[in-house]
């Protein structure tokens, strides 16, 4: 049997092959079709039961068999992968762009709408059927014919322009390598970082050292390289991937006007008067106007410091005697100054986060403030380095798993995520629990030690987990608003950027940190330091997620891809409004910009700003109750985490504080309030 079209347990993952994919897809796709035909020529009065269910199953079916098929090819990537993926995207794009404006399904909700029952349904079920009229007039249902035809050929072709921009970062990130043959070029990068370039070369059967594009391989030659012409040889391979500067065939530079073209288009086939308002049409923000005003009084408040940052640094470049700060200098200026400053480095840190003991403390922080149980299980993964986890409640009772692949390697995916395996929802014999992937870019394990992360990376974690619980702790049992699923898009960052907090706290230090020679927990003195240190170039980096949501808001409500002004040129401009640091002219930061030309953040960066407020806001709780509290924990787990998208975000986080949102928190942890 085709191990994609087993659906009554976790995916088999040591089965699946390439050449199962066509065949699972095509029949998914077929069974789908036939059921909306099915039930459009239905003439009985539509019921949940009768309209909603089959659909839901018919959903569930495809995106469970995809969501197998789209992980491997973002972790374990190969051509004949890739083959098959793309192909079969273009089938599954033309197939939602066709439901998307299927105008007798949409008389179908439209009439349910609008019967005596709908009064009586739950609270979910009227918020998944509000959401399904929206996505079918933003999916184009209330087109004319001709301009329906236009709408869905440019959905097919933005998925693959999509598809190809992340190909093609993922391929330039892995064509460029660095082998090292000289150990005096080495001096200042820390031994770990030394051993896996050692490890890397050996592999390739070579004498010396091999550095990569790959952030535990770039991070550290950037942040603690002495030798200034090898920080800037990495600095101009990893800042012009995918550019005109490297392979034609990886450029991303066409791509990128076609798809904001593209985009553009979309927007005023529906009216529109441009993409951000479309983008907006099913977020918490209410206007491309207003995101760019908060966007600008928060750099108002940031840039004062984020200038002090930058003057500092500038002096700490003269002092270690270079004649001025280039691109390629910052994060090792950066460190230095840090270090110097705070007495005490991150690769001093790291070796108290050994793997394990970072799991564990991350575990017992969900345990308390959520009164479950994480423990190693297990399932059939993709590659040796994934593991398998199981969430359990207090009476035993399987809540969710998880898949956790922590380590970069060639043919995966740069960057953080979670992904949806299995969404919670009740079925004809009971709950089907879900189950979500876990995936990050951290240093492996080398020289025989346990792998050790960084706080940053430790932090990246912490983030991804709560994307991951938001997903596992859902308590909602309809498929559309379960989980993430119908979360507003801006309000997403919540849960996750909630959780980064953890990593600050003592009390949860204590727990998850274990020196990798000496066994001790993190030292006071130490951890008073990193304290210290928290805030530490805060405005430069609030100032850069603005830079780059600013950029993003811009491109899609102002820019005119045919226009005089280039994407580059538009960068600038937002950089002379808001930035501190001005990269070389030839960044090509854009042309890596994978978030808004290939993921789902297109007009929709700011979210990080903008749910920061949020999370910051709802830990300002924690913070006068306990921040280990099992009491606001619960009460976090019930009116944010369990409820999905069944009701607004807004409603959520006021149900959960008490009051609507401020700002006041979120300066506050970022140390951006003026002391007099
Ligand atoms: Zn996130």
């Amino acid at each position: 049997m085709n191990p994609l079209l087993y659906f009554s347990g976790l995916p088999h993952f040591d089965q699946i092959k390439p050449e199962h994919i066509t065949p699972a897809i095509e029949q998914l796709l077929a069974e789908s079709r036939a059921l909306v035909e099915r039930l459009q020529a239905d003439t009985t009065a539509p019921t949940w039961e009768n309209f909603i269910h089959p659909l839901d199953d018919a959903e569930e079916r495809l995106s469970r068999a995809w969501s197998q098929v789209s992980h491997t090819n973002a972790v374990v990537n190969t051509p004949e992968l890739r083959e098959a993926y793309n192909s079969n995207l273009t089938a599954l794009t033309a197939f939602y762009a066709d439901l998307g404006q299927n105008e007798a399904l949409y008389a179908r909700y439209k009439q349910l709408k609008a019967q005596p029952e709908f009064a009586s349904l739950s609270a979910a079920r009227k918020k998944i059927v509000e959401n399904e009229l929206r996505d079918f007039r933003l999916g184009g249902a209330e087109l004319p014919e001709a301009k329906k035809a236009r709408f869905k050929a440019i959905q097919e072709e933005l998925s693959q322009l999509s598809s190809k921009f992340e190909e093609n970062v993922m391929d330039a990130t892995d064509a460029f390598s660095l082998l090292v043959e000289n150990a005096a070029e080495l001096a200042g990068i820390p031994e770990d970082a030394v051993q896996a370039a050692r490890e890397a070369a050996q592999k390739d059967g070579k004498a010396g050292w091999k550095f990569t594009l790959h952030i535990p391989s770039y991070m550290p030659v950037l942040q603690y390289a002495d030798n200034r012409a090898l920080r800037e040889k990495l600095y101009y391979a990893y800042a012009t991937r995918a550019s005109e500067f490297g392979k034609p065939e990886l450029d991303n530079t066409s791509l990128i006007n076609q798809i904001l073209k593209l985009r553009a288009e979309a927007a005023a086939l529906l009216g529109y008067a441009n993409y951000a308002e479309l983008s907006l049409a099913s977020k918490m923000a209410q206007s491309p106007q207003e995101v760019m005003d908060f966007l600008r009084s928060l750099a108002k408040r940031a840039k004062p410091f984020a200038e002090r940052d930058m003057a500092e640094l500038k002096e700490y470049a003269v002092k270690l005697g270079l004649d001025s700060l280039q691109a390629w200098d910052v994060g090792y200026v950066s460190e230095k100054l840090r270090e110097g400053r705070y007495a005490f480095s991150d690769q001093e840190v790291k070796q108290y986060f050994p793997e394990s003991r970072v799991l564990h403390g991350l575990f017992r922080v969900i345990s308390s403030l959520y009164g479950v149980e994480v423990r190693k299980a297990h399932a059939a993964v993709w590659h040796p380095d994934a593991s398998f986890y199981e969430i359990v409640g207090k009476d035993g009772e399987l809540i969710g798993q998880f898949y956790l692949d922590l380590y970069a390697r060639d043919k995966k995916r740069g960057g953080a995520w979670m992904d949806e395996a299995i969404t919670r929802r009740r079925k004809a014999h009971g709950i089907e629990t879900p189950v979500a992937f876990l995936t990050c870019n951290f240093s492996a394990p080398v020289g025989g030690k346990p792998a050790l992360f960084t706080h940053d990376e430790v932090i990246t974690l912490f983030h991804e987990f709560g994307h991951g619980l938001h997903h596992l702790l859902t308590k909602v049992e309809e498929y559309g608003v379960s989980g993430i699923k119908g979360v507003e898009w801006d309000a997403v960052e919540l849960p996750s950027q909630f959780m980064e907090n953890f990593c600050w706290e003592w009390d949860v230090l204590q727990h998850m940190t274990q020196h990798v020679d000496t066994g001790e927990p993190l030292p006071r003195a130490l951890y008073d330091k990193m304290i210290a240190a928290k805030n530490f170039q805060a405005g430069m980096q609030t100032v850069r997620q603005i830079e780059f949501s600013l950029f993003d808001m811009r491109l899609h409500s102002e820019f005119d891809a045919d226009g005089s002004l280039t994407v580059l040129q538009l960068l600038e401009q937002v950089r002379d409004e808001v930035a501190v640091v001005r990269p070389p002219a030839y960044n090509r930061f854009p042309n890596n910009f994978a978030h808004i030309f290939a993921g789902g953040y297109a007009a929709g960066y700011y979210s990080y700003k903008w749910a920061e407020v949020l999370s910051a806001d709802a830990y300002s709780l924690f913070e006068e109750n306990g921040v280990l509290s099992d009491e606001t924990g619960k009460r976090f787990w019930s009116e944010i985490l369990a409820q999905g998208g069944s009701r607004s975000a807004l409603e959520s986080f006021v149900a959960f504080r008490g009051r609507e949102p401020t700002i006041d928190a979120l300066l506050r942890h970022n140390g951006m309030v003026e002391t007099a």
